[in-house]
């Protein structure tokens, strides 16, 4: 069933000018990978931070009109807290960028802020998230070092821990190995995979054969505009 309904979505940066998104229909599956794809400026980012009211953050006259409800709320009502609405929805960078504090600090941090201080949760979850997500045994004997001190494949495996450790509903993930090495790349493409059995998981990616490879449903854009929507097998074709 649909986690995320997106109806009829227009966006515009600059006030109606251009419309970035047009007309976007598209139901997104819970627990599974949904992939956003298509050429460089056709919208995919834009539309993945309209589905945690990222674009709030930009300073130009944004338009948004049609809906997006995720679990049935409409969440750009008037009554819905950004803040709030984005720990059910996570967010990946391309870009890694866990803070330059300890890996324990790292992945604790949102617990934190929502007000944990006993030690013993906190530890669990710690560990909890680095083993979701495939960190647990290469940090175990360093979680007080800095986050910094890791590999960028580590990094962003650290920012997906980092991600769950809040336990979200949905992770968005725009381009997370576009800034890894192939072998990085396979790691958490592997892990993107299997955390669906968890999050419902939605990537942006300019790459066709990542999105072969992780993802259940792919979503095509074109100048703002979705061209195709299916299953991912049925749009890439079978292999053999
Ligand atoms: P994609 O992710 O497919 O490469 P984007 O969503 O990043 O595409 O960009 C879509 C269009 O919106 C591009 O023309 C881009 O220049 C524009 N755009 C993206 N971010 C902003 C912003 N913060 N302010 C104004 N225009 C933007
Ligand atoms: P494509 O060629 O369609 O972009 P690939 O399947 O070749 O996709 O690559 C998958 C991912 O691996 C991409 O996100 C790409 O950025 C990354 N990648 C591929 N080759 C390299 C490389 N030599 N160095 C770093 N990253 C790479």
């Amino acid at each position: 069933s649909a986690l995320i309904e997106i109806d009829d979505l227009s966006f515009s940066y600059d006030n109606g000018k251009t419309n970035t998104l047009k007309n976007i229909s598209l139901d997104i599956p819970a627990q599974e990978v949904t992939a956003f794809i298509g050429p460089s400026g056709c919208g995919k980012s834009t539309l993945l931070r309209c589905l945690n009211r990222m674009n709030d953050l930009v300073d130009s006259s944004k338009i948004t009109t049609g809906e997006i409800r995720i679990l049935g709320q409409d969440i750009n009502a008037p009554k819905v807290d950004a803040i709030q609405l984005r720990k059910h929805v996570g967010m990946v960078f391309q870009k890694y960028n866990p803070f330059p504090k300890s890996i324990y600090d790292n992945v604790s941090y949102g617990l934190r802020i929502a007000g944990e201080k006993n030690k013993k949760r906190l530890d669990e979850a710690v560990e909890r998230s680095l083993r979701s997500a495939a960190l647990w045994e290469e940090v175990k004997d360093r979680l007080h070092s800095s986050a910094l001190g890791l590999s960028g494949g580590q990094q962003q495996r650290l920012c997906i821990a980092r991600a769950i450790a809040v336990q979200p509903k949905i992770i968005l993930m725009d381009e997370p190995c576009s800034a890894l090495d192939p072998i990085a790349t396979a790691k958490v493409e592997e892990l993107i995979t299997e955390l669906a059995s968890e999050f419902t998981i939605v990537i942006v990616t300019h790459s066709m054969s990542q999105a072969s490879r992780v993802s259940n449903n792919t979503a095509f854009f074109y100048l703002g505009e979705l061209i195709e929507f299916d299953r991912t097998q049925k749009i890439f074709g079978n292999p053999s």
